[in-house]
């Protein structure tokens, strides 16, 4: 196991000082939380009946990109009527098109390892759990991780993932961070390399969160898991950091206050209620949009998968069903019609196809989250090294293939974050459409770019047929832009790398 960090610190100290709690009670107003079980269950209970005339300008408050009011949430969830939910999802559709077209971001996740002091009952990782088998990356060890995905696979984004303990603590994010970063390797025509690196790790403090946005992370990712307290409360053993669900709820708070305005939020459904769930999500958008002006960067909603002797997570009372799903899928894509979501490899290829179009604009691909399971030589999934077990495990380049037999653009664009569209400033494109042209420039590019280095012959077809449709849209919607795109299109041809508007 990696260490060298932290070695002089008992654990137990550390655990023990990791929640401060003066970076929760500022957040509180007269010692109240901005979520609250019961507004939350009083307004799902007085919002039963919607007439059409109230859910046309509901669907019309969406389509103007306008974040909902609770009451209005509420009244879609109630919705039972079959021909109102067709409704729904052909309103939800013409959000995804009209904010994000037909694009669909992709990353890989990347595993750090499978150390942690927390216990969740739903998670593979979890301390108690003596099957799994324990380890920490080393730096060197996420460089060779990070050669495959950048210069075999193609990804240039990642969402690097850690378990909360003190071997890897902020000091092991930054570093590992560094090695991502520091990976330049040739491929076909150019060279890969990983442009963004998002962070899924617990909670921390401000001191640190600053010290993460100086290393330079993509979005700040933490799930709330579920918003009920009293689920929270029995899932999350007591003694634990995260059995403090205030430190987690306003983890969001201080990532702000520490100059990260990039932030994704999250419920792992099938913990409680999902109609309760979307409330608690959209109640945490509408918060963070009205202290700091900036909702979430994205919204992940991952459903519980099965995990090596971990019978909470098969067992689960509250499964939520792939209808279900579709549902949730596209209230939180009315519900909060700027936001990113993200559909991950969790889910089966037939439902990651299936709601797609509904509104997720990013999604995984050639995944593997076992622990250094990128440069170790076997197929198929390792439990005993996983945190949960994946549904889908299609290549990069087969998922790549069947988006563009359907129209749809991989955009491996990272430009946004790189040229200071992050925060409010994506926010405002976003609400009104003008992220839309940066963002077709530079799929484009991108997409040159995979093909030419990554592509298998057949794909390679097919997304030359994607990316001769989107130049011609270009030429007719964008005609100011078309001449220097197709003067960078020429240069990334010739091997030029990351060229972007
Ligand atoms: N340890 C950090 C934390 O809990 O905040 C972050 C990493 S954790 C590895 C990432 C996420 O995986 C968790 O927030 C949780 O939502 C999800 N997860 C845990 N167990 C899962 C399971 N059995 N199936 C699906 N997702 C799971
Ligand atoms: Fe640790 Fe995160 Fe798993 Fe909980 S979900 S046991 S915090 S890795």
């Amino acid at each position: 196991m990696q260490s060298g960090y932290a070695h002089a610190l008992d654990v137990r100290d550390w655990v023990r000082e990791r929640v401060k709690s003066d970076e929760i009670d500022r957040y509180l107003a007269h010692g109240f939380d901005f979520i609250e079980d019961s507004f939350i269950q009083d307004t799902l209970r007085a919002h039963t009946a919607l007439d059409k005339k109230r859910l046309r300008d509901i669907l019309a408050k969406s389509l103007s990109i306008e974040t909902l009011s609770p009451d209005e949430t509420a009244a879609l969830l109630n919705v039972h009527d079959d021909e109102e939910w067709e409704k729904m999802y052909e309103v939800a559709a013409k959000i995804k098109k009209k904010v994000y077209d037909n694009r669909i971001v992709t990353f890989a996740p990347l595993y750090t390892g499978s150390v942690c002091v927390n216990n969740c009952l739903y998670c593979g990782f979890r301390s108690d759990n003596k099957t799994i088998k324990r380890y920490l990356l080393a730096p060197e060890e996420v460089q060779r991780e990070t050669e495959v995905l950048a210069g075999k696979i193609g990804h240039k984004r990642l969402i690097a993932v850690y378990g909360e303990h003190p071997l890897s603590d902020v000091n092991y994010i930054i570093d590992t961070l560094r090695a991502i970063y520091a990976v330049k390797i040739k491929t076909r025509n150019g060279y890969g390399q990983i442009r963004r690196v998002n962070v899924n790790a617990a909670p921390m403090d401000k001191a640190d969160l600053c010290l993460l946005r100086k290393a330079g992370i993509g979005t700040y990712q933490v799930f709330q898991e579920t918003y009920h307290r009293a689920t929270y409360g029995g899932i999350h053993p007591a003694g634990t950091i995260k059995a403090n669900y205030r430190w987690r709820l306003y983890c969001m708070h201080r990532a702000f206050e520490a100059g990260i305005d990039d932030v994704g939020i999250g419920v792992l459904f099938g913990l409680y209620d999902w109609r309760f769930e979307v409330m608690g999500l959209l109640c945490h958008a509408r918060e963070l949009e009205k202290r700091f002006g900036i909702g979430p960067h994205t919204v992940s909603f991952p459903r519980l998968e099965p995990a090596l002797n971990t019978p909470y997570a098969t067992n689960a009372r509250y499964k939520v069903s792939d209808n279900d799903l579709k549902k949730l899928v596209t209230i939180i894509r009315l519900s909060i019609p700027y936001t990113g979501m993200i559909i991950t490899a969790r889910e089966t290829a037939g439902v990651r196809d299936a709601l797609v179009p509904l509104g997720c604009t990013q999604t995984d691909a050639s995944s593997r989250i076992g622990i250094g399971a990128y440069s170790q030589e076997y197929s198929g999934q390792r439990a005993e090294t996983q945190q949960f077990m994946l549904a889908d495990t299609r290549t990069l380049d087969e998922l790549i293939l069947q988006f563009a037999k359907k129209g749809l653009i991989v955009s491996f664009c990272t430009a946004g974050y790189r040229c200071g569209r992050t925060g409010k400033k994506i926010m405002d494109l976003l609400r009104g459409g003008r992220e839309r042209q940066f963002c077709k420039l530079n799929a484009i590019l991108t997409f040159r770019e995979w093909l030419d280095d990554f592509a298998s012959d057949a794909t390679r077809e097919a997304g030359e047929h994607v990316i001769e449709s989107e130049c011609n849209e270009v030429k007719t919607r964008y005609p100011q832009s078309y001449a220097t795109l197709m003067a960078y299109y020429e240069r990334v041809k010739d091997g030029e790398r990351d060229l972007y508007f």
